[in-house]
């Protein structure tokens, strides 16, 4: 198991693009392997130390997905909830995100993929699309204050175009 960084000053850079001929399997690799290992929900690669905009996500019973130079190209609707963070250990926020969002980028293969989530998958995928940006919980919510909040283990997206193969095994 990797450590999951903590500090704050390195969370909060921003992370790069990934270039055409950058590597990234082995990343990935680890992504996924972290991903399960620590039980989380979503894992941006600046957690474990690459400064990329790479980040993976758990659904319920299905494959998890690994998204690369993710954008944001519509979002709707919002919610409230709790979350965690495993860069944040035992701290809860109270984030209030969109209800729907629908996100371009990448495949771990490098095939472009559009991806619609909502409800807990749109909350997972923006809190780690925050990372990639160097934003935590802290900066875009209130501390919790009641008790801890359940885990609920986001649906899969539903592809709106790219691999019809995704969401892809877990290598
Ligand atoms: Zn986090």
């Amino acid at each position: 198991m990797l450590p999951i960084i903590t500090d704050l000053a390195l969370l909060r850079q921003p992370c790069a693009w990934v270039l055409a001929e950058t590597p990234i399997d082995n990343l990935v690799r680890d992504l996924f392997r972290e991903l399960q290992e620590h039980g989380a929900q979503g894992l941006s690669a600046n957690q474990i130390g690459p400064h990329l905009r790479v980040f993976v996500m758990a659904m319920n019973e299905q494959p998890p997905i690994c998204l690369v130079n993710p954008v944001i190209l519509k979002a709707k609707g919002h919610q409230t909830f709790e979350e965690g963070c495993l860069s944040l250990p035992d701290q809860f926020y109270v984030v209030t995100r969109a209800m729907m969002v629908v996100i371009r980028g990448e495949d771990q293969h490098r095939q472009a993929v559009k991806l619609r989530f909502s409800g807990p998958g749109a909350r997972t995928a923006l809190h780690e699309y925050d990372h990639l940006g160097g934003r935590l919980t802290i900066d875009v919510g209130k501390p919790l204050t009641g008790p801890r909040p359940q885990r609920v283990r986001a649906n899969p997206p539903s592809l709106m175009w790219g691999n019809p193969k995704l969401p892809d095994r877990n290598p």
